[in-house]
Protein backbone atom coordinates (compact mmCIF):
# COMPACT_ATOMS: atom_id res chain seq x y z
CA UNK A 1 0.00 0.00 0.00
CA UNK A 2 1.36 3.41 -0.97
CA UNK A 3 1.80 5.68 2.04
CA UNK A 4 2.02 9.44 2.77
CA UNK A 5 4.28 11.29 5.00
CA UNK A 6 2.99 14.85 6.48
CA UNK A 7 3.26 17.05 9.46
CA UNK A 8 0.67 17.52 11.83
CA UNK A 9 -0.60 21.31 11.77
CA UNK A 10 -1.06 20.98 15.68
CA UNK A 11 1.99 18.96 17.00
CA UNK A 12 4.67 19.16 14.30
CA UNK A 13 5.22 15.74 14.22
CA UNK A 14 5.42 13.66 11.21
CA UNK A 15 2.56 10.99 10.44
CA UNK A 16 2.53 8.35 8.16
CA UNK A 17 -0.86 7.14 6.62
CA UNK A 18 -2.57 5.08 3.48
CA UNK A 19 -2.44 7.13 0.68
CA UNK A 20 -6.45 7.57 -0.16
CA UNK A 21 -8.38 10.01 -2.68
CA UNK A 22 -10.42 11.00 -0.17
CA UNK A 23 -9.77 10.58 3.81
CA UNK A 24 -13.25 10.84 6.28
CA UNK A 25 -11.37 10.90 9.38
CA UNK A 26 -7.63 11.22 10.37
CA UNK A 27 -6.05 11.84 13.49
CA UNK A 28 -2.47 12.57 14.88
CA UNK A 29 -0.49 9.62 16.12
CA UNK A 30 0.74 12.00 18.66
CA UNK A 31 -1.44 14.31 20.01
CA UNK A 32 -4.49 12.84 18.70
CA UNK A 33 -5.20 16.10 16.46
CA UNK A 34 -7.38 16.30 13.58
CA UNK A 35 -5.43 16.11 10.41
CA UNK A 36 -8.17 17.15 8.14
CA UNK A 37 -8.23 20.80 10.10
CA UNK A 38 -4.91 21.46 8.40
CA UNK A 39 -3.75 24.95 8.77
CA UNK A 40 0.08 26.84 8.77
CA UNK A 41 2.44 25.86 11.10
CA UNK A 42 4.63 28.22 12.44
CA UNK A 43 8.66 27.16 12.61
CA UNK A 44 10.82 28.23 15.55
CA UNK A 45 14.54 27.07 13.91
CA UNK A 46 16.35 25.86 11.15
CA UNK A 47 16.40 21.82 12.90
CA UNK A 48 12.64 22.12 12.95
CA UNK A 49 12.30 23.17 9.06
CA UNK A 50 14.99 20.57 8.11
CA UNK A 51 12.89 17.87 10.21
CA UNK A 52 9.81 18.51 8.43
CA UNK A 53 10.89 19.34 4.40
CA UNK A 54 13.41 16.51 5.16
CA UNK A 55 10.27 14.39 5.87
CA UNK A 56 7.33 14.98 4.17
CA UNK A 57 6.56 13.33 1.22
CA UNK A 58 3.39 16.11 0.34
CA UNK A 59 4.42 19.76 -0.95
CA UNK A 60 5.71 22.29 1.04
CA UNK A 61 4.38 25.52 1.17
CA UNK A 62 6.43 28.56 2.68
CA UNK A 63 5.58 31.68 3.71
CA UNK A 64 8.89 33.95 4.64
CA UNK A 65 7.57 36.78 6.96
CA UNK A 66 7.98 39.31 9.18
CA UNK A 67 5.67 40.87 11.78
CA UNK A 68 6.93 44.68 10.74
CA UNK A 69 5.65 43.97 6.73
CA UNK A 70 2.08 45.09 6.17
CA UNK A 71 1.78 43.16 3.14
CA UNK A 72 2.48 40.13 5.27
CA UNK A 73 0.67 40.37 7.36
CA UNK A 74 -2.29 41.26 4.91
CA UNK A 75 -1.47 37.91 3.26
CA UNK A 76 -1.10 35.88 6.73
CA UNK A 77 -5.31 35.14 6.47
CA UNK A 78 -5.24 34.35 3.13
CA UNK A 79 -2.41 32.00 3.27
CA UNK A 80 -4.18 30.28 6.38
CA UNK A 81 -7.62 30.14 4.67
CA UNK A 82 -6.06 28.10 1.40
CA UNK A 83 -4.20 26.06 4.01
CA UNK A 84 -7.22 24.85 5.31
CA UNK A 85 -8.12 23.25 1.81
CA UNK A 86 -5.49 21.44 1.33
CA UNK A 87 -5.92 18.95 4.14
CA UNK A 88 -3.35 15.94 3.67
CA UNK A 89 -2.18 17.26 0.66
CA UNK A 90 0.57 19.92 1.39
CA UNK A 91 2.13 21.06 4.76
CA UNK A 92 2.06 25.15 5.12
CA UNK A 93 4.96 26.62 6.91
CA UNK A 94 5.66 30.11 8.30
CA UNK A 95 9.42 31.26 8.50
CA UNK A 96 9.51 34.81 10.46
CA UNK A 97 12.67 35.99 8.73
CA UNK A 98 13.80 37.74 11.66
CA UNK A 99 13.40 34.67 14.09
CA UNK A 100 14.73 31.87 11.87
CA UNK A 101 16.99 34.10 9.68
CA UNK A 102 19.09 30.90 8.60
CA UNK A 103 16.74 29.75 6.72
CA UNK A 104 15.66 33.02 4.95
CA UNK A 105 19.28 33.37 3.84
CA UNK A 106 19.25 29.80 2.17
CA UNK A 107 16.61 30.37 0.61
CA UNK A 108 17.54 34.24 -0.31
CA UNK A 109 14.93 36.04 0.70
CA UNK A 110 15.16 39.74 -0.03
CA UNK A 111 11.87 40.82 0.09
CA UNK A 112 8.96 39.66 1.43
CA UNK A 113 6.23 38.52 1.71
CA UNK A 114 7.46 35.57 -0.65
CA UNK A 115 5.99 31.73 -0.61
CA UNK A 116 7.56 29.43 -2.03
CA UNK A 117 6.54 25.58 -2.67
CA UNK A 118 8.82 23.02 -2.00
CA UNK A 119 8.86 19.15 -3.49
CA UNK A 120 11.15 16.74 -1.82
CA UNK A 121 13.18 19.04 -0.59
CA UNK A 122 13.58 21.33 -3.40
CA UNK A 123 12.20 24.28 -4.42
CA UNK A 124 9.61 24.29 -7.40
CA UNK A 125 8.11 27.41 -7.55
CA UNK A 126 8.13 30.90 -5.49
CA UNK A 127 5.81 34.29 -5.68
CA UNK A 128 6.32 37.49 -4.49
CA UNK A 129 4.20 39.84 -2.70
CA UNK A 130 0.83 39.74 -0.88
CA UNK A 131 -1.31 38.01 -3.89
CA UNK A 132 -5.47 38.10 -3.66
CA UNK A 133 -6.85 35.18 -2.20
CA UNK A 134 -7.54 33.94 -5.73
CA UNK A 135 -4.42 34.22 -7.41
CA UNK A 136 -2.93 32.47 -4.91
CA UNK A 137 -5.02 29.68 -4.84
CA UNK A 138 -4.76 29.40 -8.59
CA UNK A 139 -1.27 29.39 -8.52
CA UNK A 140 -1.03 26.94 -5.97
CA UNK A 141 -3.64 24.50 -7.62
CA UNK A 142 -1.83 24.71 -10.70
CA UNK A 143 1.75 23.48 -8.81
CA UNK A 144 0.20 21.02 -6.00
CA UNK A 145 -3.04 20.16 -8.01
CA UNK A 146 -6.14 19.61 -6.05
ZN1 LIG B 1 -0.28 15.98 16.23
Amino acid sequence: MEHILVACPHCKKVNRLPKKEEYKKAVCGFCKGDLLKNKPIEITSPEEFDEIVGKVSVPVVVDFWAEWCGPCLMFAPTFKKVAARYPLKANFLKVNTDRVREVAGRFGIRSIPTIAVLKNGREIDRVMGALPEFQFALWLDKIIGE
